[in-house]
C-alpha cells in the first residue's frame, strides 16, 4: 500500500527552485527548448499548486525535434502503477498560441511510448494568463488497457514537438495526475489550526483529515495581515507543514484552505500570527531532535507503532533496525518532554505486542514486516524470507535501552521489563553461527532455503552489536572468542570479505594502521567506511573510556568522522557545495538509489545523518553542519520530519523521501552528545559488563 496520492501523481512541485531534477529535455536541428542542463526550468512565478510549476518555452523548426520527458518520481517501495482513466494537467500561457502549434502528448506505459495525443484536440482556443484544466481520457488516446489489476504502469508523460511555427512559446505545466474525472464534493476548512515560529521556518500544524473529498490542503501567508498568497500545499497523510520563510524576527500570517478533487477551495480557516525568533545553538539542537522524532512518533504504523522504511513509501512496511533506532528516538522525546513517560509507555505496550506476536525465526525477525499482520515481507526478493540477525540486534539494542529506561514499580512498567527480558531470552543467536565456519555470525537465516544467503558478520562495519548482544546473551549466547575468531578475524575469508566490500587490501586485517588525511585509522577497511558504521551499534553501546585488544572505538569513531570529514573539505571529485560545513558521506538514498557513499565511493551525495548523528565524535564541525543544512539549504532540506534523506547540488538533486534509518541516529546520537542517556540506559543492563568482560574490554 502506499498513500492514495501517488496513486495518481506525475507532477505537483520541484524540490529544487531552479530545475526539476525528474525530467529529461532532448533536442535537434533548429528546434529549440529551454532547460538547464537538459531538464526542465521550473518557474516559481507560474504555478497551479504552489510553490513552482514546469516552464515549458519551445520553437518547433522544419527539420528539427524537441521532447521534454517528465518521469514519474521513483522511490524505495513506490508503485508506479497509477490509478485512473484520465490524464490531466494544469497549462498557462502568457501570450496568445494558435491551436497548431501547441505540443503533442506522449505516455510510456508498460516501458512502451504509447501514441500521441495532439493537444489541440482538448484546448482549441487556449485562454491567455489563465490556468486552464486539461483532462485526456486514457483510452481513447494512448491505447492504454485497463486489463491490469493496479492499473496502467506509467513511467513518464512526454510533451514533443507539433506543427512548425516561427513563433517561441511558453507553456507552464502543473499538477500531472492520472486520476478518474472528479466530483465536485463540498468541502470544509481544516480545524485545529496553529502555528510555531522557529529560527527560519514556521511550523503549522491542524487536525487529521479523514474526508475522501479533499485533494489537499493550501497554505497561504501574508505579510502584516494583508494580501495572502499560496506559498505550499499538503496531502491529508500528514497534517503538519513546514514554511521555510530564511529569516528570524519575521511576523507572518496563515491560513489554510482544504481543497477538493475538482480543485474547487474550501473558505479559508481563521487567520493566526507568528514571527520567528532567533535561537541559540541548545534550541537548534533541541528543534533538530524534535522534527526528526516526529517521524517515529507522527507517522508510526498504527497498529504496530513502529517505523516504516521510508516516508513517502510502503504505508504497511515496518523496518526492523529502523524502527529500533526509532525507539531509541522515542525515549529521547519522552525525557525531553515532546511526549510523556505514559504516552511512550502505552506506545511501547503496543509495539511490544505486535513483536511478541509477528513472525521470528529462532527468536529472530525478518527485516521487513507488514504492520497489519506481523508477517514477513521479503521486500528483497523471495529468499530474503527468514530471520535477520542485524536488523534484530539493532531492535534488541532499543529494547534493552527500553527495559532500563521504564523501571518503576508500577504495573505497566513491569509488564514492559517482563514482555523485554522474554524477547530478549527466547531470541537464538546461537542458531545464527556460519555453518561452514561457525567462528562468525551470520546474517540471514530462512525456514525453505537454510543459509542460502550466505553472509557471515565480518568487522568492522556497522554490526559489532550482534556480536555484543549475542555473547551477553543468558540464554542463547555464543563464545566470546568469536568476537576475535569472527568479527575481527584475520583468516582468509575474513580478509577477503573486507578487500570486497573497501576495494582495498588496507584494513583487510581487522586492523588498519594506515593514515588518511593526515589521520591514522586504527581499526577499519579502507579509509574508513560508510559514517553509518559509527553510529549503529553506538546508539546504545558506549565506546567512550575503554578498548580491546585493537582500539579505543570512541577514538576510533572520532578518527573516522574526521577522515570523512577532511576529504570533504579536500573535495578532491570537485563536488559542488562540499566544505567545512557540507559534508557528511554515508549510506542514503540518492539520484542513482540506495548507495552506501564514503570517501573511497563519492558521488556528491551529502546525507545529513552523516554528520549530525556524528555529534559526540564531532561536536564542531557537526555544529558547524547543522547551521549550514538549516541556515543556508534550509528551504530545499528541512521539512516535516527535519532533513530529508541527502542532496546532491553537483545534480540538482535533492531526495524526496525521509528515510527510517536515517533519521533517528541523529536524535540518538545528538542525545548522547548533550546527555549521554542511550549510552548510560543500554550500558546499565546487567548483562553488558560480563560481555565487555569476557571479550576482554579494559578501561582507558
Ligand atoms: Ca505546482
Amino acid at each position: 500500500m502506499q498513500d492514495t496520492i501517488y496513486d495518481h501523481l506525475i507532477f505537483d512541485n520541484s524540490r529544487t527552485p531552479d530545475t526539476y531534477f525528474f525530467s529529461i529535455v532532448r533536442f535537434s536541428g533548429d528546434s529549440t527548448i529551454r532547460h538547464v542542463n537538459h531538464h526542465l526550468p521550473v518557474s516559481n512565478a507560474h504555478f497551479f499548486t504552489p510553490p513552482n510549476g514546469l516552464e515549458l518555452t519551445w520553437c518547433s523548426k522544419a527539420g528539427g525535434h524537441w521532447q521534454a520527458e517528465i518521469l514519474v518520481e521513483y522511490w524505495r517501495g513506490r508503485a508506479t502503477a497509477l490509478k485512473g482513466d484520465t490524464l490531466s494537467f494544469w497549462c498557462y500561457t502568457p501570450t496568445p498560441i494558435p491551436p497548431e502549434p501547441l505540443p503533442l502528448v506522449w505516455l510510456e506505459v508498460h516501458g512502451e511510448i504509447r501514441p500521441f495525443f495532439h493537444l489541440r484536440l482538448a484546448v482549441k482556443d487556449l485562454p491567455v494568463r489563465q490556468w486552464t484544466y486539461i483532462q485526456i481520457p486514457l483510452s481513447a488516446h494512448f491505447d492504454v488497457t485497463f486489463k491490469q489489476k493496479d492499473g496502467p504502469e506509467i513511467t513518464k508523460v512526454i510533451f514533443s514537438q507539433g506543427n512548425l511555427s516561427d513563433e517561441t512559446y511558453t507553456l507552464y505545466l502543473d499538477d500531472i495526475k492520472i486520476g478518474n474525472v472528479p466530483q465536485n464534493q463540498p468541502i470544509t476548512p481544516p480545524t485545529g489550526f496553529s502555528v510555531v515560529g522557529h529560527d527560519r521556518h514556521v511550523e503549522l500544524t491542524w487536525a487529521k483529515i479523514a474526508d475522501p473529498a479533499m485533494q489537499y490542503v493550501q497554505i497561504e501567508r501574508a505579510e502584516a495581515g494583508q494580501n495572502f498568497q499560496p506559498v505550499g500545499i499538503q496531502y491529508p497523510a500528514y497534517s503538519r507543514f513546514v514554511d521555510y520563510i530564511g529569516l528570524p524576527h519575521r511576523t507572518v500570517t496563515y491560513r489554510l484552505t482544504a481543497v477538493n478533487h475538482a480543485y474547487q477551495p474550501s473558505t479559508p480557516t481563521a487567520t493566526i500570527q507568528t514571527t520567528t525568533r532567533p535561537m541559540n545553538d541548545d534550541e537548534l539542537l533541541t528543534m533538530v531532535q524534535e522534527a526528526h522524532f516526529r517521524y517515529y512518533w507522527d507517522h508510526a504504523h498504527p497498529d504496530a507503532g513502529l517505523a516504516l522504511e521510508c516516508i513517502p513509501g510502503d504505508t504497511d512496511m515496518i523496518a526492523l533496525g529502523a524502527s529500533g533506532f526509532g525507539l531509541m528516538s522515542l525515549i529521547v522525546g519522552a525525557e525531553r518532554g515532546f511526549i510523556s513517560r505514559s504516552e511512550l509507555a502505552q506506545n511501547i505496550q503496543k509495539v511490544l505486542r505486535f513483536l511478541s506476536t509477528a513472525d521470528r525465526f529462532h527468536g529472530v525477525w525478518p527485516h521487513f514486516l507488514d504492520g497489519r499482520t506481523g508477517k514477513t515481507v521479503p521486500f528483497f526478493g523471495d529468499h530474503d524470507d527468514g530471520g535477520d540477525s542485524v536488523e534484530t540486534a539493532f531492535m534488541m539494542q532499543a529494547l534493552l535501552t527500553l527495559r532500563q529506561y521504564f523501571d518503576r514499580p508500577i504495573p505497566e512498567e513491569q509488564e514492559i521489563r517482563a514482555t523485554i527480558t522474554h524477547l530478549w531470552e527466547t531470541t537464538e543467536w546461537d542458531w545464527y553461527r556460519f555453518p561452514d565456519d561457525p567462528n562468525f555470525l551470520i546474517w540471514h537465516w530462512s525456514p525453505k532455503l537454510g543459509w542460502l544467503i550466505n553472509h557471515p558478520l565480518i568487522g568492522w562495519n556497522e554490526v559489532m552489536i550482534v556480536y555484543l548482544l549475542a555473547i551477553a546473551s543468558p540464554t542463547h549466547p555464543v563464545p566470546a572468542e568469536m568476537f576475535h575468531n569472527g568479527w575481527a578475524s584475520q583468516n582468509e575469508r575474513a580478509q577477503q570479505y573486507r578487500s570486497g566490500w573497501g576495494q582495498t587490501t588496507e584494513g583487510s586485517l581487522y586492523n588498519n594502521g594506515t593514515e588518511y588525511y593526515g589521520i591514522e585509522l586504527p581499526v577499519g577497511v579502507g579509509s574508513g567506511g560508510p559514517l553509518f558504521f559509527t553510529h549503529y551499534s553506538f546508539l546504545g553501546f558506549d565506546p567512550r573510556h575503554k578498548r580491546d585488544r585493537y582500539a579505543n572505538y570512541f577514538d576510533n569513531n572520532r578518527r573516522i568522522s574526521l577522515i570523512n570529514y577532511r576529504h570533504c573539505v579536500a573535495n578532491p571529485g570537485g563536488f559542488v557545495g562540499y566544505g567545512e560545513n557540507f559534508w557528511g558521506l554515508t549510506a542514503s538514498d540518492d539520484h542513482t538509489g540506495y548507495v552506501p557513499h564514503d570517501p573511497q565511493n563519492d558521488n556528491g551525495t551529502i546525507t545529513p545523518t552523516g554528520a549530525l548523528a556524528a555529534f559526540p565524535y564531532t561536536p564542531i564541525e557537526s555544529m558547524q553542519a547543522l547551521k549550514h543544512f538549516y541556515f543556508d539549504r534550509g528551504a530545499e532540506l528541512w521539512d516535516i520530519y527535519g532533513f530529508r534523506d541527502a542532496c546532491n547540488p553537483t545534480v540538482g538533486y535533492v531526495s524526496n523521501i525521509f528515510m527510517g534509518l536515517n533519521q533517528a541516529p541523529i536524535v540518538g546520537m545528538i542525545e548522547n552528545h548533550r546527555t549521554g542517556l542511550l549510552w548510560r540506559l543500554f550500558m546499565s543492563n546487567p548483562e553488558v559488563q560480563g560481555m565487555l568482560d569476557k571479550i576482554g574490554f579494559v578501561p582507558d
